[in-house]
This record gives C-alpha cells, sequence and structure tokens, in this order.
C-alpha cells in the first residue's frame, strides 16, 4: 500500500472576490455590474487544498483577518479536512483579498491586499514547529513575508524535512538563501525573475534550470503551461551540472477553459505524489495530468479534481 503523504503548507489564503461586469467604471461613476462571485483563494491554501484532494494530510500554518472572510477561509479549509489548528486570526487586519473584475472579452483587472497574509510572523512557524517538524514535506509561496518563507526553510533544513518553494508571485531573490530547498518551482515568468534569464523555448527552459542548479539549488521544476514541465534534480543532472541533465517532462493534450490555479494544482499534487514515494519524474508526470484536468473547469479550487478521478484520467491516458 502506498504511504500516506503528510504535508505543511506555510502561506497565504485570500478571497477572491469577483464582478463580471460590462466595463470599468471611470473615477466616480458608479455603475451596475452583472454578476458576483465569491472564490476561495491564495496560492497557500489552494496548494493546501490541491494536496488534501490527491490523498494528503495537510495542515496550514496561515494568518486570515477578523472580519467576515477570516472564519469563512478556515471553514473551507475545515471543510476539506485540512488541519487549521495553526491558522491565525490577527486583530485589527483584514483578511487577504483580491477584488477581480472581468470585462465581457475576459480581459480583468486585479488587486491583491495582502492583509493578514503580511502578518505571518516567524513566532507563528516557531509555535507550529511539532507539526511541521512531523510533516514529510513543507510548502511555501512568495505571498507572506520573505523572511517567514526563510526562517521555515532553514528550520527544514535543520531538521531534515523535505522543502519545496513555488516562488510567487514573481520576484527577484538571492538564490543561495535557497540552496537547501530540495525543489523550487517557478512557473515561466518567476523562472525569468529569478535568474534574470529569458524564456521563450523550451531551450531556454532547460538552459535556466542548468542555471538554477548551478547556483546550488538542489532541485528545479520550471512548470511551461501546456508544454509540461521541465524536471531538473540531483538525480537527473551529470556531474558538471551542464550534461543532458534537465528533462522535459510533457503536458497533457486537454480542452482548457481556464488556467488559472493550474500551477497550485500541480504543486500541491507534485507534493503529494513525492511524499507518497514517487520519483521525482513520476510525480512531476502526474502533477503535469493532475495541473491540466484542473484547466478544464473555470476557478482556481473549485476546478481541482479528487484523486479518484485523477486515477481513472491517468490510467485512461496508459
Ligand atoms: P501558472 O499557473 O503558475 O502560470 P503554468 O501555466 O506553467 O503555471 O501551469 C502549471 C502546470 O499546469 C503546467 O506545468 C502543466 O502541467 C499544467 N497546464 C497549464 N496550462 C495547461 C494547458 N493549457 N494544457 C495542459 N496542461 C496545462
Amino acid at each position: 500500500m502506498q504511504k500516506r503523504a503528510r504535508i505543511a503548507v506555510v502561506g497565504s489564503a485570500n478571497v477572491d472576490l469577483t464582478t463580471f461586469t460590462s466595463r470599468f467604471p471611470r473615477t466616480g461613476e458608479t455603475i451596475l455590474g452583472d454578476r458576483f462571485e465569491l472564490g476561495w483563494g491564495g496560492k497557500g491554501a489552494n496548494q493546501a487544498v490541491a494536496a488534501r484532494l490527491c490523498g494528503a494530510d495537510v495542515a496550514m500554518v496561515a494568518c486570515v483577518g477578523d472580519d467576515l472572510f477570516g472564519p469563512g477561509t478556515i471553514d473551507n479549509l475545515a471543510s476539506h479536512g485540512i488541519d487549521t489548528t495553526h491558522v491565525r486570526r490577527v486583530p485589527g487586519v483584514s483578511s487577504g483579498v483580491a477584488p477581480i473584475f472581468v470585462e465581457p472579452d475576459g480581459g480583468n483587472r486585479i488587486f491583491v491586499v495582502k492583509g493578514a497574509n503580511d502578518a505571518l510572523t516567524t513566532a507563528d512557524i516557531d509555535a507550529a514547529a511539532p507539526m511541521l517538524a512531523d510533516a514529510d514535506c513543507l510548502i511555501l509561496q512568495f505571498e507572506i513575508p520573505l523572511a517567514v518563507v526563510l526562517h521555515t526553510t532553514r528550520f527544514a533544513r535543520q531538521r531534515g524535512i523535505r522543502c519545496i518553494v513555488n516562488p510567487a508571485p514573481a520576484q527577484r531573490i538571492d538564490l543561495s538563501t535557497f540552496a537547501g530547498v530540495d525543489y523550487v518551482i517557478p512557473n515561466e515568468t518567476e523562472a525569468e525573475a529569478i535568474t534574470g534569464l529569458p524564456l521563450q523555448s523550451i531551450d531556454d527552459a532547460r538552459a535556466c534550470a542548468v542555471h538554477l542548479r548551478a547556483q546550488g539549488l538542489a532541485g528545479v521544476i520550471i512548470t511551461l503551461g501546456a508544454q509540461g514541465a521541465m524536471l531538473a534534480g540531483p538525480d537527473l543532472a551529470g556531474p558538471d551540472l551542464t550534461g543532458t541533465g534537465p528533462q522535459l517532462l510533457p503536458g497533457y493534450a486537454v480542452s482548457a477553459t481556464d488556467t488559472s490555479g493550474a500551477g497550485d494544482a500541480f504543486v500541491g499534487s507534485f507534493a503529494t505524489f513525492l511524499c507518497e514515494g514517487l520519483a521525482a519524474r513520476d510525480a512531476v508526470a502526474r502533477a503535469n495530468l493532475y495541473a491540466a484536468l484542473s484547466t478544464m473547469r473555470p476557478g482556481t479550487q473549485k476546478s481541482f479534481v479528487k484523486r479518484e478521478q485523477f486515477e481513472s484520467e491517468w490510467l485512461s491516458r496508459l
């Protein structure tokens, strides 16, 4: 029987507030929107939900505000069976929200207000240390203070806990600080931001992955949308780190309608498959399919499929 993965996500929880409108109002103008949708989001929460739907035991370390959205966010995580013991309500601060305005041609304008996500501290990590130390894998993103991300990756290194960093949203970082991280998983834009190299082709992706490995990163996975993902890791690269190491694991052909959240589906499912004992390339291949399936439905968390559905799709494509 495969091992059940235990995953802890240290990251953001947001509420997506989407208004569908015929046009965007001018300054001083009030217009009627056509439709409104509330969706649970934030990269941390999305990745936690993806891992949970894939069958992992998941706990989250996060902060929410003391507004209406705080308890809603916690209830949503709990409804999936995610452990919210270390989700803290912060007095006097709003929850993280993303007001999104979508025009009829699909074009959108998005504000992200970090709110309580910015209130997560290293003390929150220390308070959750016994739970984190018990996990097979920690997952982090960049929607919380970078100091907290670094504190957590150091903790993981000291304790020998596997650690995955999804450097999103894109920002320039000192790569040497992530030398002890097992897998860094950027998308194309994020890979360009952290390497300073252009990424327009599969060959560019390979060069970016080699560059990141040469900077001391243990494992690198660059997600490439419909094209799949480029994997470079200790078990793949040649001794000089420049050989034929990086491997493209191709994407799966699906009729994609909404790719939002695909990266989160990839990260959460990859972590689960890896912790169940699969080799990295097999975990990436499956994460490619799990993420592809999420693009066939609208939304982020609500587009993620359950493990049973994934397994039947996987078998049908072998
Ligand atoms: P992000 O959502 O962060 O921009 P990507 O666009 O690279 O990240 O997508 C993450 C993963 O989702 C890809 O590596 C791939 O496995 C899958 N994916 C994304 N878009 C598609 C698509 N159109 N068709 C099939 N798979 C897709």
